[in-house]
């Protein structure tokens, strides 16, 4: 069960006269039969203790004043950790100060949920305190003691809670569950950072959409912008659902990918902001796109969201609602400017909110879809020239032929390339020369 390089680290320890055990997540793991990413290791010996009895091997001592130093052993990290109980918590995520103790116990119930909070002794058995074995086996997530307590001492663990029974696809026992709604405003002295991380856990596990809907109020207090969505109704013969609803729906047909799921998430948030009646009394959403995108870039940079992803999900926000071209020629034109990967990202996305609309609304757009996905695969089958990096001529070749530096250069190759790209000039160097020398 415990691989070698841990035992090895586990082994020096105990040598030296320490107690040692491996513990937490990758305990959790192990008995749920998965293999754990990584292994953590905690121990009555004190950092200066560890940093002696691993003298020969890498160290990192970035956490050493939390009493963690981190090994390196065949090629692996694994973190050491002096058991400890945490000080008070002043400002409901760090402890004021740690105290180090002597037995695995008082650092075992210092640990957020009962999963987490096991440790394996030298014969590989659970060391099991809270009950997390048999969690574990009903698959539930509940803090080690009073709920209230433990998320007012880090508010943070409402999100790790959420984003474990996400991943695990685990209930969350009724009073955790209770007082993480209760105790939710803690979230808003965290970080974005880290907000923003367990927020992506969160959405990428299988129980994404169960958890967005019981737990919608804590995800409005992290995510003000899209409280407007619940239970607004849509009015509209193609949306058998309210906003919110329907966002959980197009969540949950979607792949586990964190752009296609932020991008979901946030896609018709600009909807409330946007809603109109006809005088037949139909619901209409002029403009949401863009009200959405404007919403989930407040938002996101407010989270720190890295730029790249930042790009990416706004760009299938702004464009959740757009038609694609419907003829090869318009596919490569359309192509010259857009990027293939982006194209195809934004053709699942859309198919996740088709999926997720009424029949009458879902049937038409998924054959739409399918319709835009076999054009873009015919015309990249053919291989077509939709860059100026795969155009025959260059710049130079434009100076060679006489041509002044400056933008009209520039202008005179794109000419080129939308004319290979509408198929009224072959991509061929001769070809390309003599429209260039005609049109200097
Ligand atoms: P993952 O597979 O996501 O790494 P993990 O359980 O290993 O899950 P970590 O964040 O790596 O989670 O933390 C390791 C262990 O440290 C946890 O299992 C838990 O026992 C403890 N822990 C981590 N963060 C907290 C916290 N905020 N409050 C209390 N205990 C925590
Ligand atoms: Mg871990």
């Amino acid at each position: 069960m415990i691989p070698e390089y841990v035992n090895f680290i586990l082994s020096l320890l105990r040598q030296a006269n320490y107690k040692a055990y491996a513990v937490g997540g990758c305990v959790r793991d192990v008995l749920r039969g998965v293999t754990p990413h990584d292994w953590d290791v905690c121990t009555s010996a004190r950092p200066e203790e560890i940093e002696r009895v691993f003298a020969d091997l890498p160290q990192i001592h970035t956490g050493k004043k939390h009493g963690t130093v981190a090994v390196v052993v065949a090629h692996k990290t694994v973190e050491i950790t002096t058991f400890r109980a945490d000080g008070a918590y002043l400002d409901h995520r760090h402890p004021a100060g740690v105290t180090f103790l002597s037995d695995l116990e008082g650092d075992l119930s210092r640990r957020d949920f009962t999963i987490n909070a096991m440790a394996l002794d030298e014969t590989e058995r659970p060391i099991d305190r809270f009950g997390g074995q048999k969690d574990l086996q009903d698959r539930i997530i509940r803090t080690v003691g009073d709920p209230v307590e433990r998320f007012r001492e880090d508010g943070l663990r409402i999100l790790r809670g959420l984003r474990f029974a996400s991943r695990l696809d685990f209930e969350i026992e009724p009073a955790t569950a209770r007082a993480m709604l209760a105790e939710r405003d803690l979230l808003l002295g965290i970080s974005a950072e880290r907000i923003f991380s367990e927020l992506k856990g969160i959405l990428i596990g299988p129980g994404a959409g169960r958890i967005l809907r019981a737990f919608a109020p804590i995800c409005f207090a992290i995510l003000p912008e899209l409280a407007p969505m619940a239970g607004f109704e849509q009015h509209s013969p193609y949306h058998d659902s309210n906003v919110w609803e329907h966002t959980i729906r197009a969540l949950e047909a979607s792949p586990a990918n964190p752009i296609f799921r932020l991008g979901l998430l946030f896609h018709d948030c600009g909807k409330p902001a946007c809603f109109t009646r006809d005088e037949t009394g139909r619901g209409h959403f002029y403009g949401h796109p863009q009200k959405s995108r404007e919403l989930a870039e407040g938002a996101l940079r407010r989270l720190k969201c890295d730029t790249a992803t930042l790009d990416r999900v706004l760009y299938l926000i702004e464009r959740h609602d757009t038609w694609l071209p419907e003829t090869e020629k318009n596919m490569r034109r359309f192509l010259l400017h857009e990027d293939v990967d982006r194209v195809r990202d934004l053709l699942a996305v859309q198919r996740c909110d088709a999926l997720a609309h009424a029949p009458v609304g879902r049937d038409p757009a998924l054959r739409n879809i399918e319709k835009w996905e076999q054009l873009l695969n015919a015309v990249l089958a053919q291989k077509p020239c939709l860059s100026l990096k795969t155009l025959a001529v260059s710049g130079d070749d434009l100076l060679s032929l006489g041509m002044a530096p400056g933008p009209a250069v520039g202008r005179l190759l794109n000419d080129m390339l939308r004319e290979v790209a509408d198929g009224t000039l072959k991509n061929d160097r001769e070809a390309l020369l003599v429209y260039a020398e005609a049109h200097i």
